[in-house]
This record gives C-alpha cells, structure tokens and sequence, in this order.
C-alpha cells in the first residue's frame, strides 16, 4: 500500500509523535519532554486506512479508523468530496463505507476524519483517497412526448428528496451474505455512469444497470435486508429499495408489480416484484441501483465477491 497520509496526525508506528497529541479537539505541538511527562492516557491518536487506497469513480472503499487503546469512541465522522461517511462499530475498530461520485474529475482527494472519544477530547486527521480515470460512454436516448412532461425540475427534485428520507438511516450491522446477485437474468442494456442526452438536452450519468427483462420476470431481492421503500413514483415508476445494512441500499425501478411491503426482512433471491415499463422508461427493463447512503455506485461490482466487512 503506498504511503497516502499526510503530514497531520497519527502515525502507524505505534509510538506517539508530537503531531499524535490532540486535547479538546485541538492539535498541541508539544516538546519531547512534555510528552514524555504526559501519561499515556493523553495521547489520543487513532490509526486510520483505506481499503483499497484507490478507485474508479463510481466505486466504493472502506475508512477503517482503529482508536487509541484504552479509550471508548463516541462517535467518528468522515467527509469525501462533501459527501459525509456513515461510520459503525466493528470490533476493536470503526469502519465506514465511502464512494466516490461516478462525475468526479479529480485525481486525489482528501477524506477528513474525525475522532470523537467519550471523554470529550478528539483526534482528525486527513487521508488521500486515489481516483483512477475513467471514461463512462455517451448514450442519446429518444423519449417519445408522452413522457417528456415527467422530465420536470421540481417533480425531479421532490422524488429524489422522497427517495433520501428512505435512505436516511440503515441497519448497523451488514444484512447482506455473500456476493450479491442480479435482481433477474438478461443483458446489461445500459451500464452505469453512461452520460445520457435525452432527446438532445443533457440528463444525467446513468445511477444504475439496465438489466433486459420482460415485463413479468420475477425479481429477486439481490441480498439479504429489510424493505425500506415500496411504493409508485412518477419518475421511478413501481420501486423497491432494499436496506442492505451499514449504509447500503439497492434499489428496483419500473417493476411492474411490488410483493413486498415496508418493514419486510427479505433473503436473498427472494422474489420481491415483477420487472416492467413503469415510470420514466421507453420500454421493459429493470434499473437496478446499489447505493452507499444516496451515492449510486456499480452494482456490478458488488456481484464480483462478498464485502466483508
Ligand atoms: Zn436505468
């Protein structure tokens, strides 16, 4: 793993250096004789990793924070891109999903984190997460008028606020077991991130797969969760999302029939709808989304192997 720390904070050596110390939430610069007087206790620095250091756009990475022995976190708190990380305890450490937007042009960028401990002092410290480039394809897609009004600012951001209160709050432990799958069996029509133009004007990056099904193939939840949404939306049509645990969500659009209902635990595989052509569609297909809080990543990647986490 190349070196990705920068100058402020703890190092991984275990041994604590004058830029570990920080009291009251505030760095102190001490001389050598002073932190050697200080008990141990008062050292407060928390060793942090990216795992993996760097990715695509569109993808995912794990912020795993280890606290200072001895001390009980309270709460930790990360940011990357002004996007907040959602951290939860797993044994001797705390580790948060993070993902990097599919539009992201830059090449590093730094993930901010922040330590609180329960007796009130607190560590930050700032990591840089690599982008790797990448290019996503252009798509033109021709949306008969029948359609067009749907295509409508206010209604766009009214459902995408209805859709983050449902993704507001997850389980804190993972739901999901093993890799996940495909909701239904078909080709990958339109793959994710794609820069869609609708009817010329410029849409958007594509926030999931478009998996080819017929109207009426069954849909199968793609892990294990609990149902958090299930209900018509003008844009989304007949949709699902699936609460996967520790900030992950899938989502199901423009099925054309829902089996499930709010509160549901499903398993994986489990049949949970009907793919269809309801909502914002120019045909049958299911759009099938997995998200880290409201970022869309590659739901592809995550049929590649399990997340342990
Ligand atoms: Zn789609």
């Amino acid at each position: 793993m190349r070196n990705n720390r920068l100058r402020i904070g703890a190092r991984n050596d275990g041994v604590p250096h004058h830029a570990d110390i920080a009291v009251n939430g505030r760095f102190s610069v001490l001389c050598l004789w002073t932190l050697i007087a200080l008990p141990m206790g008062l050292v407060i620095a928390a060793d942090l990793q990216l795992i993996p250091d760097a990715v695509e756009p569109g993808e995912r990475f794990v912020v795993r924070v280890v606290p200072a022995a001895n001390r009980d976190v309270a709460e930790v708190r990360a940011s990357v891109l002004g996007n907040p990380v959602k951290f939860y305890p797993r044994a001797h450490t705390w580790k948060g999903l993070a993902a990097i937007n599919a539009g992201a042009q830059v090449k590093d960028t730094p993930v901010y984190v922040k330590v609180f401990y329960k007796d009130g002092t607190s560590f930050q410290d700032i990591v840089t997460v690599g982008i790797r480039p990448k290019r996503f394809p252009t798509q033109n897609i021709r949306m008969s008028s029948s359609k067009t009004g749907l295509m409508d600012p206010g209604l766009l951001r009214q459902e995408r606020e209805q859709l983050y209160s449902h993704l507001a709050n997850s389980q804190p432990e993972p739901l999901w077991n093993g890799a996940f799958i495909a909701p239904c069996t078909g080709r990958n029509v339109s793959s994710f991130g794609r820069r869609r133009y609708v009817n010329g004007a410029w849409w958007g990056q594509h926030s999931g797969a478009d998996i080819a099904c017929a109207t009426g193939t069954p849909a199968k939840a793609d892990n294990a969760g609990i149902i958090v949404l299930a209900e018509t939306l003008q844009m989304r049509g007949n949709t699902i999302v699936i609460d996967h645990g520790f900030n992950v969500f899938s989502l199901y659009n423009h099925l054309s029939s829902i089996h499930v209902e709010i509160g549901d635990s499903v398993q994986k595989e489990e049949v949970v709808g009907k793919a269809g052509a309801t909502g914002f569609v120019t045909g049958p297909h299911l759009h099938w989304e997995i998200r880290i809080g409201t970022i869309p990543v590659n739901p592809w990647t995550w049929t590649q192997g399990e997340l342990v986490l």
